[in-house]
């Protein structure tokens, strides 16, 4: 019954009933539909967890011919066809992980017009222009298309020869889809993929329910168990951690906290993966450590907490990220520990990894973005969204709107931290990371420091109005400022040419100083 319901849609809202048993589109999900089964090209910004999918699939359903999805999640291609052939729609994919005979049988029900919807893979269709010559062809879907912005957090080369699609089939509409919304994305995916005559649909990227916090990173394992067990007990959530060995240890060290944890990076074998995948799903109260390479794709409802242990890359990578946390829209949390080692290490990588000087400008002012929302003394959703393009006042409903930090003028401060690095660069050639710069701060006579004779500099001893840790988020804050930046392998700090008008006493600094532990706040505001 279900096949013949998927077979048989003539509107979009009957397609919404019987195939997928929602009552109501959801936002602007029907006009966008409309758009594209009249034929016209679409360009849709929503955040995850909006509803993108239907948006291309119901008019696949109801144009007729084939549905063409192009998308570089190949990971989840079976899964996602699994799920339309649980409704009854016939999906197939086409990408590069099966044998030619599963292609073949693929082509053959292409072209005997008996697939609704085909994901292929965005390195195929080179090779699959001539069979889609010979197909019937409702519409051609870019998933993820932020993925051809050069510019971006996440370009694939692939998507750029995606403006053949429009060259070689004029008459197909397209629709491109993504959770990216920079105006600066939105300007390249219009131009590669050469959308000029695309009707545009922003949706507010505001996902209110989720309540965001930033915390310095002090002992970020014993943070996060905090987080679980007085917040989340027994509930789903999402850890991510930067590299596959913290994912793992951190799964055993929570597992060996009574914590239901589970690790999931792409090190791991096919059958593990999966299987822990799985129990995210199917099991309540599952927490899964893992890396970005885990979530994509990913749709379960109840995710309650998403927790960073480490800084993320960008801010379109933590807002898809922590996205994943409260789709059903209930409270849930979005909580990222960040500390000083995260910028040195992130900048090491930057320096260390592939690609020209332009991707590396792109990669430094990502992380830049990303430094200045955790250092921020303003309201976190109001400067996420404002990233976005999207105006809004402060939401009473994050760390800095719930406990507002107090600003000081550390000016004085900045001096202290910016001459010490001067004068011992300068007079000794010598550079040195945060540790050891604050150790002489604070006078303190370390083995290091009476070895390298730095009790006798004049700022020694001179920066015993803060304590360490205050120090630290100096540090942070002035390299999230601009004033200060990492240079090298071992994190040494340098000046920035900006910082010369500060230490001439013409430019004041601001400072955030570290609340207290922020008050946990289930009850997010009512709109
Ligand atoms: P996105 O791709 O934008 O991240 P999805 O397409 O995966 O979002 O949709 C997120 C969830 O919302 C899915 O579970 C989907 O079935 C559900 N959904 C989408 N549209 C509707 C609707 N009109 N009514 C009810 N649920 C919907
Ligand atoms: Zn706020």
């Amino acid at each position: 019954a279900a096949r013949a319901a998927a077979a048989s849609s003539s509107s979009p809202l009957e397609a919404l009933t019987k195939v997928w048993g929602y009552d109501a589109f959801r936002g602007e999900q029907a006009e966008i539909i409309e758009t594209v089964t009249r034929g016209d090209d679409a360009l849709v910004l929503m955040p995850t967890g909006g509803g993108k999918s239907l948006c291309y699939q119901i008019p696949a359903l109801v144009r007729e011919g084939t549905g063409v999805v192009i998308s570089p999640l190949i990971a989840l291609m079976h899964d996602q066809v699994d799920a339309l052939e649980q409704l009854g729609v016939r999906a197939a994919f086409l990408n590069s992980t099966q044998t030619v005979e599963e292609r073949r049988e693929v082509e053959q029900r292409l072209l005997a017009g008996e697939i609704d919807l085909l994901y292929l893979a965005p390195e195929r269709l080179p090779v699959a222009t001539g069979l889609l010559d010979r197909a019937r062809i409702a519409l051609f879907a870019i998933d993820e298309a932020h993925c051809v912005s050069q510019w971006g957090h996440d370009f694939r080369p692939d998507y750029l020869g995606l403006t053949l699609l429009h060259e070689r089939w004029p008459d197909v509409p397209r629709i491109a889809l993504t959770a990216t919304a920079t105006a600066q994305t939105r300007e390249e995916i219009v131009r590669n993929l050469r959308l000029e005559g695309a009707r545009v649909f922003v949706s507010s990227f505001d996902r209110p329910n989720i309540q965001y916090r930033i915390a310095p990173k002090q002992e970020a394992r014993k943070q996060l168990l905090r987080l679980i067990k007085d917040e989340h007990d027994g509930e789903a959530g999402i850890v991510y951690c930067l590299s596959r060995a913290s994912v793992e240890k951190t799964a055993e060290w929570l597992a060996a906290q009574g914590v239901t944890a589970l690790p999931y990076h792409a090190g791991l074998p096919a059958q593990v993966r999966s299987r822990n995948q799985a129990r995210f799903l199917r099991e309540d109260g599952v927490v899964m450590v893992a890396t970005i390479a885990f979530g994509m794709g990913i749709d379960k409802p109840d995710v309650r907490f998403v927790a960073h242990l480490d800084l993320p890359k960008s801010i379109e990578g933590y807002y898809q990220e922590t996205g994943r946390a409260g789709r059903d829209g209930l409270p849930s949390t979005a909580w990222l520990a960040y500390g000083l080692q995260d910028v040195v290490q992130q900048r090491r990588m930057i320096e260390d990894g592939e690609g020209d000087a332009t991707r590396k400008r792109a990669q430094s002012l990502h992380l830049e973005a990303m430094l200045a929302l955790c250092e921020t003394v303003q309201c976190r959703r109001q400067q996420l969204l404002r990233y976005f393009g999207e105006e809004s006042g402060p939401c009473g409903n994050c760390d800095t709107c719930l406990n507002p930090p107090q600003s000081y003028d550390g000016t004085v401060a900045a001096q202290k931290l910016m001459s010490t690095i001067v004068r011992l660069e300068r007079e000794r050639g010598q550079r040195y990371g945060a540790g050891h710069l604050v150790d002489i701060l604070l006078g303190k006579e370390t083995e290091r420091v009476v070895k390298l004779g730095h009790t006798s500099l004049s700022t020694f001893g001179l920066g015993s109005e803060l304590g360490e840790a205050e120090w630290r988020g100096v540090v942070r804050q002035l390299l999230a400022q601009g004033l200060l930046e990492v240079r090298g392998e071992y994190g040494v700090l340098g000046v920035t040419p900006a910082a010369a008008d500060v230490l001439r006493g013409e430019r004041q600094v601001l400072l955030r100083r570290e609340p207290e532990r922020v008050r946990s706040s289930r009850g997010p505001r009512v709109k």
